[in-house]
């Protein structure tokens, strides 16, 4: 059975590989200037080619998720994104190349701008087949919570977005995705079950802090007074 989580990961891993290419590609180049000409040289060729990928894959999941939860069978397949005109790449780079002031960070600049460009094309693939598919009413943010608390927040809101609304917001590093949803939501993300692990993930986080706190108080205060 196929679940978002297939999608999520597939995704991840797709991006991954675009990264590890631009990391070889820049590793002898510690140069500021020369590594910004190396990355403009192939960020937009990356994003094309991976991002296109990344709407394939959302193509195939979306039909496989439709098989499993819609009512009507086949009657519909995924479209796959098409690559905008411009994905800007290009502006990417020269945004990472004005705000970083090394090499290092450039390149963590870009590759984040990267990463939100392809996993973009995966959510459009989803949005944009939901919205052109009969059996679908709308679409869902999807995802582990595990970026940030603003993507935690729309997650947990559990909404179902309309058929129109093809706007996704998404930071660098998002790894949120896109899920279609067929009338019964909670088949395919059950936001009660992310609740209560969120729930109890922010128990043991804070469990955690206050044995640290402990552990800090007893090391640094339990000192007796020698005055
Ligand atoms: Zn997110």
């Amino acid at each position: 059975m196929a679940t978002w989580r297939d999608l999520a990961r597939q995704i991840g891993a797709l991006t991954k590989l675009a990264e590890r290419d631009v990391r070889l590609l820049v590793l002898e180049l510690d140069d500021f200037a020369e590594r910004r000409v190396a990355l403009k040289d192939v960020m937009p060729m990356l994003v094309d080619t991976y991002g296109q990928a990344a709407a394939t894959v959302a193509a195939e999941w979306y039909d496989e998720m439709a098989l499993e939860h819609a009512r009507g069978g086949r009657s519909f397949s995924a479209i796959a994104a098409e690559l905008p005109a411009n994905t800007g790449a290009d502006v990417l780079v020269d945004w990472a190349a004005t705000e970083a002031r090394t090499p290092a960070s450039m390149l963590e600049l870009a590759l984040g701008g990267m990463q939100r460009r392809i996993a973009n094309m995966s959510r459009a693939t989803v949005i944009g087949s939901a919205a052109s598919d009969p059996r679908s009413d709308g679409w869902m943010r999807v995802g582990d919570g595990d970026n940030c608390p603003f993507c935690d927040m729309l997650i947990s809101r559990g909404a179902v977005y309309a058929k129109d609304t093809v706007r996704f917001g998404a930071h660098d590093h998002c790894n949120c995705q896109a899920a279609p949803s067929f009338g019964s939501p909670a088949d395919i993300f059950d936001v009660d079950k992310y609740k209560r692990s969120q729930r109890r993930r922010d128990d043991e986080t804070r469990s955690k802090d206050n044995e640290r706190a402990r552990q800090w108080i007893e090391e640094n205060l339990s000192a007796e007074p020698t005055a």
